[in-house]
């Protein structure tokens, strides 16, 4: 099936008689005639379900999709794009190792890797992701176990070079983990570029309509874990705390990293994507392909309305010709890019203010990728305590602005934009 399909279509396949729409299995546990056909399920020796914290079907019908979308072998859903980033690498990572990542990710992924993942015994180096392969090279340690990058990295807007970036891990015997969640499997199947671990923030373009928070996490099934053996112990040999099964074994290379994340993390820290909340994902995607052409017509629009508008210093959109990542847009995202777009205004902080202040359609939100378009100010809200030289420094200068174009009207978005930029 083609993308387009799949969103629609893809995951479910009811039978005959059957509900035409993906059933919401709102059920903690299922029940089963003898002890010992649960035991099989708790063996992993028969197929099926039997406590939502582990599996649901609901869950299961939509991680389908997203794995079909993303062209891999299997998928899971989690709470949170937070816990999908912590899961994909926590899975192959422990106390004493190392990761590799991209400066340019999302600031919560920062934290998580630098702070609070630290505070578990795992290092990080992080790399710029312009660096030659020379440089990145040198970032990698003998218990270096993955490396990780955004696509398209929120809120920068770089663009990631997925084959270099790749072509590096695999150098390293590692995988490359891609957080995909602003480019979408509509825009880019990192996969085809040597990705092995995808990851998702659900909330943004996926559901997008701002009603559920939830994460994804996709296996391509190419990593060659027993290639690596004495690195991964996890999947390659017996895991005690789950029957001894080992994972690379029993459900082979295409299997493995899911199952284990599932039956190991899931089951110990236990965050599960409600299955409501999993039912309100899947009717956002079944309109995704619609959704991300509109967000990108309307992405383009508006940067280059910005751009030749006087009162705009500077614009980030990697479909704009004169982008730094034009390039590596054209190479990587064909189709589109994202809705998400940023600029300078002259005139910094005040010309900021007073800009936001008048903007009439676009609201005033920390949300991207909804439906509906939202702005933010960093300095005049979620940075507010910082001065201008300290805003420079973390790379949100006083006069940036970051508009999520929705997918609106784009003559009405332009339209809120020149009165409010008429009003400074
Ligand atoms: C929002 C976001 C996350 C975190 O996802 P949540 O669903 O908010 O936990 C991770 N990565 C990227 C690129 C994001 O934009």
């Amino acid at each position: 099936m083609e993308q387009n399909t799949i969103c629609v279509q893809g995951g479910y396949t009811p039978g005959n008689g059957e509900p035409r729409q993906i059933p919401i299995i709102q059920s903690t546990t299922f029940k089963y005639d003898t002890s010992e056909d649960m035991g099989k399920l708790f063996d992993l020796e028969a197929e099926g379900y039997f406590y939502t914290r582990l599996q649901n079907p609901t869950n299961d019908y939509v991680a389908a999709k997203i794995a079909q979308l993303e062209g891999g072998t299997a998928a899971m859903l989690t709470s949170s794009g937070q816990a999908a980033n912590f899961f994909a690498l926590f899975n192959i990572c422990g106390a004493g190792d190392h990761i590799v990542s991209s400066t340019s990710i999302y600031g919560g992924t920062y934290n998580l890797i630098s702070v609070t993942m630290k505070r578990m015994g795992i290092d990080v180096t992080f790399v710029d992701p312009d660096a030659s392969e020379e440089e990145l090279m040198a970032a990698f340690q003998p218990n270096t176990k993955a490396m990780f990058g955004e696509t398209i990295a929120n809120p920068a807007l770089t663009v990631l070079d997925i084959e270099k970036f790749a072509r590096v891990a695999h150098a390293n015997g590692v995988p490359l983990i891609v957080d995909n969640t602003f480019a979408t499997p509509i825009n880019c199947r990192p996969f085809a570029w040597g990705a092995d671990i995808v990851t998702h923030s659900t909330t943004k373009y996926m559901d997008g309509h701002g009603a559920g928070v939830g994460g994804a996490i996709v296996d391509s099934g190419n990593f060659d874990w027993m290639k690596y053996a004495d690195k991964y112990p996890g999947l390659c040999t017996p895991d005690e705390s789950y029957h001894g099964v080992t994972y690379v074994e029993r459900f082979g290379n295409g299997g493995a990293f899911i199952t284990k994340c599932t039956t190991q993390l899931m089951r110990d820290l236990g965050s599960i994507q409600s299955p409501q909340n999993a039912f309100i994902l899947n009717l956002g995607l079944e309109s995704l392909h619609v959704r991300m052409a509109k967000h990108c017509e309307n992405g383009q629009a508006v940067a280059e309305f910005l751009e030749n508008h006087p009162k705009v210093a500077y614009v980030n959109y990697c479909g704009l010709p004169g982008d730094k990542y034009h390039a590596l847009a054209e190479k990587y995202l064909p189709n589109g890019s994202c809705g998400v777009v940023s600029f300078g205004l002259v005139g910094g902080r005040d010309a900021a203010s007073t800009f936001m202040k008048h903007l009439k359609i676009a609201a005033i939100e920390t949300h991207v990728a909804d439906a509906r378009t939202c702005c933010l100010n960093p300095a005049s809200s979620t940075h507010r305590q910082m001065n201008d030289e300290q805003l420079k420094e973390a790379g949100v200068p006083a006069e940036l602005i970051r508009i999520s174009c929705g997918i609106e009207d784009k003559r009405d978005l332009i339209a809120d934009l020149a009165q409010a930029l008429e009003a400074i």
